[in-house]
């Protein structure tokens, strides 16, 4: 079989040699004669396992003291409400910043939750030139004293990403699914970072949640009790029986990121891959793409076909060369690379190659 690339937005693309070692592993976890998934997670191996891995995230992410690691439950949407449970009570207001689809997806969670009375939202994205451009607003003053400011630096989606930092006098919260450990970030600058799994980090269903301890105090609607941010840091992410084997791959990624150099490291390779595709979308009028050049994602390119009529065309011949899953968000249209940490540069210049020989074969 020759090689797949696959540019799936999530369930995404994991690294193949943590994928060749859960393979050997399946059967016989450190010579226990069965998986990781059949043992208890309060065991001393995967209390190691799980001590481990927090280590090696906080290492990664160069997480400081004052903040609580949680392994949880629920995916991106999980903590959609999390959040909103733990932080907004029926006293309180939250700001949502909107740049796309997960951060009002995020916004209309927390307007089912506790009412648009507490829900305030600002648009930041707009067109300029043509181009869907990012402006983030100034804050002057605390004149409404809101519990936090949630946005997502990175829309899955939309293919945008906001790299400048949100100054703000609440704590600033960040879904990070679709962005964390792409690039380093200064997370003493957030009061709170959540991602899904799915992406850069394992298997769907899991999500991390770094959380600074002051701002568990602020818990509002008393969330249930595996939604509670002080519970799970009370009992080491294991109030109830989390996902172990997403943990466990979730651990593996880290130690083959650690082994890449870690994230400045990945970085440099995201930045050579995004930039590499984006050239070949600007340089061929066949393509198009509609995102601010500042305001590109790095993690999910998102383009148009000039004709859209080649779409399903587009789609075949790419799969039959085994570069798969690009069409585009239903909701957007068009395609979508997502080219998470594990697309090895192979991938894109295969990518690439591809697009400029179907542009030539259809001008
Ligand atoms: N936030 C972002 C930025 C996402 O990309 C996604 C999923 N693609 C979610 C939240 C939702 O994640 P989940 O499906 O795990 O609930």
């Amino acid at each position: 079989m020759s090689t797949v690339y696959n540019f799936c937005a999530g369930p995404a693309m994991l690294p193949p040699p943590v994928m060749a070692k859960a393979q050997a592993e399946l059967l016989d976890w450190q010579g226990q004669g069965v998986s990781v998934m059949e043992v208890s997670h309060r065991g001393a191996p995967f209390i190691a396992l799980a001590k481990t891995s927090e280590a090696d995230l906080r290492e990664l992410m160069n997480i400081p003291d004052n903040y609580h690691v949680l392994f949880m439950h629920g995916g991106g949407r999980g903590q959609f409400a999390a959040v909103v449970n733990n932080f907004l009570g029926n006293n309180g207001k939250a700001l949502y910043l909107l740049s796309g689809q997960w951060s009002k997806s995020a916004a209309d969670e927390a307007v089912r939750l506790v009412g648009e009375a507490h829900v305030d939202t600002i648009e930041i994205v707009s067109k300029v030139n043509g181009l869907n451009q990012v402006t983030l607003p100034e804050f002057n003053g605390p004149a409404t004293q809101y519990r936090y400011v949630h946005y997502c630096p990175n829309e899955t989606v939309d293919g945008i990403e906001i790299f400048e930092e949100i100054n703000a006098p609440w704590p600033v919260i960040a879904d990070m699914s679709s962005t964390i450990m792409s690039r380093p970030v200064d997370v003493s600058k957030f009061g709170m970072i959540y991602a899904g799994a799915q992406k850069n980090i394992g298997p769907s269903g899991l999500s991390i949640v770094i959380v600074r301890k002051d701002l568990l105090q602020l818990s509002a609607i008393n969330p249930s009790s595996i939604m509670d941010y002080r519970i799970a840091a009370a009992h080491d992410s294991m109030f109830n029986t989390p996902p172990t084997f997403a943990w466990y791959l979730a651990a593996e990624v880290f130690k083959w990121l650690q082994q890449l150099g870690g994230v400045a490291a990945i970085e440099t390779q995201n930045k050579q891959k995004a930039e590499l595709l984006y050239q070949c979308i600007d340089e061929l009028a066949f393509y198009k793409n509609g995102v601010a050049p500042q305001n590109r994602s790095r993690m999910n390119v998102t383009f148009q076909l000039q004709d859209e009529a080649l779409n399903k065309d587009f789609l075949a011949d790419a799969e039959a060369l085994g570069l798969v899953a690009l069409k585009g968000h239903r909701i957007v249209g068009g395609m979508r690379a997502s080219i998470y940490n594990a697309m090895p540069l192979a991938g894109v210049q295969k990518l690439v190659d591809f697009m400029r020989a179907f542009a030539e074969k259809h001008t």
